[in-house]
């Protein structure tokens, strides 16, 4: 989430402008071994942007956020419902705004707590998949603004297959086991980009393109294979 540097409010309505989102094969590698890594966070190039901070997000802290529990006042954090004790949440005001962002600026940056460190809106731009709650407006307006470079084959290949894998997840739903895929997009769109491999191997390959069954049983086994690290 955001490092805003000024107190310039935020135009939301301003005409969209287009941003620069990195190299799409690049940030791809990156974000997927942020995933695997889980404490290298994101480098999001968010400028003046702190969408997120004001999306109505309860923020997840880990046991693992200690410098950020310290300096978040106590009353501001709660348990978080089904996880082991010291995780928590932290809510937002009646504006939605996260209570540590003051004067548009995130009051504790350097200590911020993990769950922002990772956010990165660019998943949502790569995938195609949509922010579905209305509190986050702000975060679609900057998603619509991203703009990836292909400076080689390789970067439109691979953004080809994270927007086909995005596409058959949305779509194809009915090809998988119940409940074996997340309704949240961010999850989705995280699921797509850790599975993407499947696509862009039916991408290089002649011929007719398999079932639906058989592409979901693949899927299923590149997510197992990413989460052990095998891929
Ligand atoms: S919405 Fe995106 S660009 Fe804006 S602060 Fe959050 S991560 Fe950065
Ligand atoms: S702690 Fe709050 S203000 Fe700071 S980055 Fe996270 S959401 Fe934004």
């Amino acid at each position: 989430m955001s490092k805003r540097t000024t107190r310039t409010p935020i135009a939301i309505n301003a005409e969209p402008a287009p941003v620069a989102a990195g190299e799409f094969a690049s940030w791809l590698g990156l974000t997927r071994h942020a995933q695997r890594q889980k404490t290298a966070g994101s480098d999001v190039p968010c400028g003046e942007c702190n969408a997120c901070c004001r999306s109505s997000y309860f923020i997840h802290l880990t046991p693992a956020d200690t410098q950020a529990v310290k300096r978040i006042p106590k009353a501001l954090l709660f348990p978080a419902p089904g996880l082991p004790k010291g995780n928590v949440l932290m809510g937002y005001n009646d504006k939605g705004q996260c209570p540590m962002l003051v004067e548009n600026t995130c009051s504790i940056y350097a200590h911020r707590p993990q769950t922002c460190r990772d956010y990165d809106c660019r998943i949502y731009a790569a995938t195609g998949i949509e922010l579905s709650d209305a509190a986050q407006a702000s975060i679609a307006e900057r998603v619509a603004n991203w703009r990836f470079a292909y400076p080689g084959e390789v970067d439109r290949k691979e953004h080809a297959a994270v927007l086909s894998t995005a596409a058959f997840l949305r779509e194809r739903k009915a090809a998988f086991p119940p409940r074996s895929l997340p309704g949240n997009p961010a999850q989705l769109a995280i699921l797509a980009i850790k599975v993407h491999r499947v696509f862009f191997d039916l991408g290089e390959q002649a011929g007719a393109k398999p079932a639906d069954a058989d592409i979901a049983k693949a899927v299923m086994a590149a997510l197992e294979q990413f989460d052990v690290g095998a891929s």
